[in-house]
């Protein structure tokens, strides 16, 4: 606490990231990142970006990065917002968006920047609690709001929600913006993207930063019906008018045109997550389905953050969340093979010697 502070920001309580250990000896599988890395061709293109011209200021609106991403989709540009990370383009929607005087709606168990983001833009919410399975159910969802936000798949639960639902929600709340952070979707749940061009309410953003493996150079974007996307060029333009630099621009529109990659990437992820759900359950866990790059998995008898604890002493770091209805549960980033079998060997002596 400082005197030097406004009353805004002595009331914040903000976001607390996965740690980054400095040790390259850990196995890391606490904040969902890709094991794989980028696409060689998206290192290219960075290499080749990294000259002269890093003197002069980016393109502000990353035309060709829009482009690519639109074409893929069969849209225009004007439906395409790109960000310093979805966490930027998040933030960005909230403060464009959820400001009506009814509470913002999100589910108790999900990505935890939300309720932070409601804090800096004084946005109320409200958090509709999940099912006994830890299932959205979208009739929940039926009561006055300023907005819907869910991430899809979930985070950190990993189940996804069908399109049909979606399509529910974006027809009962027609002057709501509903918001689908779709972070994880490659790995196996259905985009709300080909829903875009008839529900004018929908917002739909993504990442580099899991299945193309560029969390360290900062790329999200978003897409939804061009006045949405207006919506968000205003908040931009009022905040950092060079969101993405020449290198981010460069090594992101090489990697979404490098489709062949993403596709290697994300079938290995997903082969590994069935093997390593399936090893979890016969070591006595209940798994969640998951349609993302981690698992949410629960010991039928054993203390989630013993287990964390235990896993971390032997240079293993998954993520445990505290919270009332998270605190049993580990989320465990589905990592290679080798990683993952290090993962249940360690889980296998830890059981064993009951510590
Ligand atoms: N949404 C969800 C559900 C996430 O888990 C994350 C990663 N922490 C993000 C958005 C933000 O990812 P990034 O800012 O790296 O794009």
């Amino acid at each position: 606490m400082s005197r030097f502070w406004s009353p805004l920001v002595q009331s914040l309580t903000p976001y607390v990231p996965g740690e980054q250990p400095k040790l390259s000896n850990l196995i890391k599988l606490n904040t969902n990142e890709s094991p794989y890395g980028p696409s060689p061709k998206a290192l290219e293109a960075i290499r080749q970006a990294a000259d002269d011209t890093l003197r002069l200021y980016p393109d502000p609106v990353s035309l060709g990065l829009r482009q690519a991403i639109a074409k893929r989709s069969g849209l225009t540009p004007d439906h395409v917002f790109v960000g310093n990370g979805s966490d930027e383009v998040l933030a960005h929607a909230f403060q464009a968006f959820f400001n009506h005087g009814e509470p913002l709606l999100f589910p108790d168990v999900t990505y935890s920047f939300y309720p932070v983001y409601c804090g800096l833009y004084g946005l109320p919410f409200e958090t509709v609690p999940l099912d006994e399975g830890l299932r959205v159910r979208v009739e929940d969802f039926n009561r006055p709001n300023s907005g819907i936000v869910l991430a899809n798949p979930n985070a950190p639960t990993g189940i996804a929600l069908g399109l049909g639902d979606i399509e529910t929600l974006l027809s009962a709340h027609p002057d709501r913006v509903v918001l689908i952070d779709e972070a994880y979707v490659d790995f196996g749940a259905e985009s709300a993207v080909s829903l875009v061009s008839r529900y004018p309410n929908l917002l739909v953003v993504q990442t580099f930063s899991k299945s193309r493996g560029m969390a360290g150079l900062r790329v999200g974007f978003a897409i939804g019906d061009p006045a949405l996307i207006e919506g968000l060029v205003r908040v931009k333009d009022s905040f950092n008018s060079y969101p993405l630099d020449r290198l981010a621009q460069a090594g992101a529109q090489a990697a979404y045109e490098d489709e062949e990659w993403l596709t290697t990437c994300v079938n290995k992820v997903v082969a590994t997550r069935d093997m390593l759900s399936s090893a979890l359950g016969a070591l006595g866990f209940d798994v969640l389905p998951s349609c993302a790059n981690f698992v949410y998995a629960r010991h039928i008898d054993r203390d989630a953050a013993s287990l964390a604890a235990a896993l971390r002493e032997r240079a293993i770091i998954v993520r445990h969340l505290k919270g009332p209805r998270t605190s049993s549960w580990l989320r465990i980033t589905v990592g290679t093979d080798a990683q993952c079998t290090s993962l249940l060997d360690a889980l296998k002596d830890i059981l064993r010697r009951n510590d």
